[in-house]
């Protein structure tokens, strides 16, 4: 025997259940409904790109064991950092004021000084890499023309950037990029990618476009445009590490000299990335830790990630791996 509901479709039900609600709910009940459901939709966040996605063409699924079996031997990349901007922005945003070790040294809120820096990994072999992409001439000179919307522009105090090497004038010197290797998706990170040469491969960890954050609703639009015209985003295949020392481990030429590492916190699929020189290893935090200060006291970054515990967590991971290899050279995301 059927229920009484089973007699009816799930288009009829809705529609007996929506007349019946217009009857019995004034118009103004009606319009705070649909407005405290749009707020709820805000709230659970807005994604950070809807520049399209694909699993990464290259990368190997790798262990922290394999990659600190390597690490210490020299290796053939060469990494050279280069100043986009310099940049201040406040403190509260890089480092968590609320931390113990915050408060016991009377950290308080301001401007602080940081650069916009990106990476460029020559591989002898494989090509050159860059890690982020810098700054655009256009994103200091004219950010609305870079694609920057009003709110963003507002909120990231364009006016207090100094372009150092603009990422146009980096390339210019440079062979053709074989790949982009993004740490998050933040627009700080992606403020070059409109310099680079369409069709170049750009790589980052998982579901990046897809974090959801609240504020993603005010600049997502402005992370599309530095996207626009750009290959599909490809996400490193992280396995879970045997160990658990990190989220995954990826050797990214499968040679052993560049490896990323999933640290997830500052976003969903922040990766850090590890390659080998000759003068030994060079760690590539990204914002896992913004400043100096943030990683000699081992105080993760503040408003600026979304998982302010998870960010601890993949801070203390990436001190440890330096502890047991201390002949690495850490660059951070925003401070020397
Ligand atoms: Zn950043």
């Amino acid at each position: 025997m059927r229920s009484d509901m089973g007699q009816f479709g799930a288009m009829e039900v809705f529609d007996m259940l929506s007349t019946h609600i217009a009857r019995t709910v004034s118009f103004s009940r009606l319009t705070l409904a649909s407005i405290v459901a749009a707020v709820l939709a805000l709230a659970a966040g807005c994604t950070a790109s809807t520049h399209a996605a694909r699993p990464a063409a290259i990368g190997v699924a790798s262990s922290a064991a394999a990659m600190e079996a390597l690490i210490d031997r020299p290796g053939p990349v060469e990494v050279e950092t280069v100043v986009g901007a310099d940049w201040a922005v406040t403190r509260a945003g890089l480092i968590n004021l609320d931390a113990p070790a915050a408060k016991a040294a009377h950290l308080t809120d301001g401007d602080e000084p940081i650069q916009i820096f990106v990476h460029v990994l020559r591989h002898p072999t494989r090509g050159t890499f860059l890690v982020d992409t810098g700054v655009t001439r256009q994103l200091v000179e004219d950010p609305s023309r870079a694609g920057v919307g009003w709110v963003v522009r507002k909120a990231m105090h364009v006016e207090k950037m100094r372009l150092g090497t603009d990422t146009a004038a980096l390339l210019g010197r440079e062979p053709p990029l074989a790949g982009v290797l993004l740490t998050h998706l933040h627009l700080d990170h992606v403020s070059g990618m409109r310099d680079v040469p369409r069709g170049t491969p750009i790589y980052s960890g998982p579901r990046e476009t897809r974090d959801r954050e609240f504020l993603y609703l005010f600049s997502r639009g402005t992370i599309d445009n530095q996207l626009e015209g750009q290959d599909d985003i490809q996400e490193w295949r992280f396995e879970a590490d045997p160990s658990g020392r990190f989220a995954g481990v990826v050797d990214i030429l499968g040679d052993g000299t560049i490896f990323a590492i999933l640290v997830p916190g500052h976003t969903g699929g922040s990766t850090a990335y590890l390659v080998r020189t000759p003068k030994g290893p060079v760690l590539l935090t990204g914002d896992t830790c913004h400043t100096r200060w943030g990683w000699d006291h081992g105080v993760e970054p503040g408003l600026f990630s979304g998982d302010r515990p998870q960010n601890a967590i993949s801070l203390s991971n990436l001190r440890a791996l330096v502890a047991r290899h201390p002949g690495i050279d850490v660059r951070l995301g925003h401070q020397r």
